[in-house]
């Protein structure tokens, strides 16, 4: 089943200067798909765009079968679009538990057993539920990120650059985390500069430059193969 179809798509920040060149992504439900490309490919501008937050120039967003192209951001939220940004924003005067309401805030009901599903998923949540997230390290910090986004049950998740500035071993923590979110059933866009780490937990993987996919594979086949090295680092050899 394809929950989200991204085709031929053309947005940007300002009128006539398209960022992304007539890009293509599909990402079917249960998968992790991890988006890869050199530094300003447009990995960032793409998910955004996803979650309306930029003009569509052209082209067409679909979730579930169901035309989003166009919809605000706040709009895509209750179509089931969770984003979580390359720096995320949890608050962090806020307890872990006052963030995650600020992520239902679009729920009339259903609020209290969304919470507890989320404590279930990430336990560390529960046990840390009264802190303030300014406490927190930055692996807990993603953590209370991505339980914010899943109290409204979205059905793709997109994080930018989950384990940006971590170190390798909360890196390893993350991954796990977005593992355990696509086996509570959510479906997974992200971007990684972590490029062998993030392709390790993924499914498939696209490789973006200049706003344009340049490679779609299987996770494992883009592992092995050189041209993805080249493009993204502008170095020979495959990324294992
Ligand atoms: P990536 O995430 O792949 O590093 P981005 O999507 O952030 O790349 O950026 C792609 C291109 O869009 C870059 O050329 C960048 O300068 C431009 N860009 C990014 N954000 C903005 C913005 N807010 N306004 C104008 N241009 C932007
Ligand atoms: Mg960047
Ligand atoms: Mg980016």
């Amino acid at each position: 089943e394809v929950v989200l179809q991204a085709s031929d798509l053309e947005a940007g920040y300002t009128p006539g200067v398209p960022i992304l060149r007539g890009a293509n992504v599909v990402v079917h439900a249960g998968e992790i798909v991890t988006v890869l490309g050199p530094n300003g490919a447009g990995k960032s501008t793409l998910i955004k765009t996803i979650a309306g937050m930029l003009t569509v120039f052209s082209g067409k967003v679909t979730l579930l079968g169901k035309d989003i192209t166009g919809i605000a951001s706040h709009r895509m939220v209750a179509e089931g679009i969770g984003y979580v940004p390359q720096v995320n924003n949890v608050f962090a005067k806020l307890t872990v538990e006052e963030n995650l309401e600020m992520g239902a805030y679009t729920r009339k009901t259903g609020i209290a057993e969304r919470m507890e599903a989320t404590y279930e998923l990430f336990p560390d949540l529960a046990r840390l539920r009264h802190l303030p997230a300014g406490k927190l390290s930055g692996g807990q910090r993603q953590m209370v990120a991505f339980g914010r986004a899943l109290m409204v049950e979205p059905k793709l998740l997109m994080l930018d650059e989950p384990s940006a500035g971590l170190s390798p071993k909360l890196v390893g923590m993350v991954f796990e985390n977005v593992q355990q979110v696509r086996d509570s059933g959510v479906t997974i866009l992200m971007v990684e500069q972590n490029a062998k780490a993030g392709l390790m937990i993924s499914d498939r993987g696209y490789v973006l430059a200049e706003g344009k996919e340049q490679i779609e594979d299987r996770a494992d086949a883009l592992l092995k193969n050189p041209e993805v090295g080249e493009l993204y680092l502008g170095s020979r050899g495959g990324l294992l």
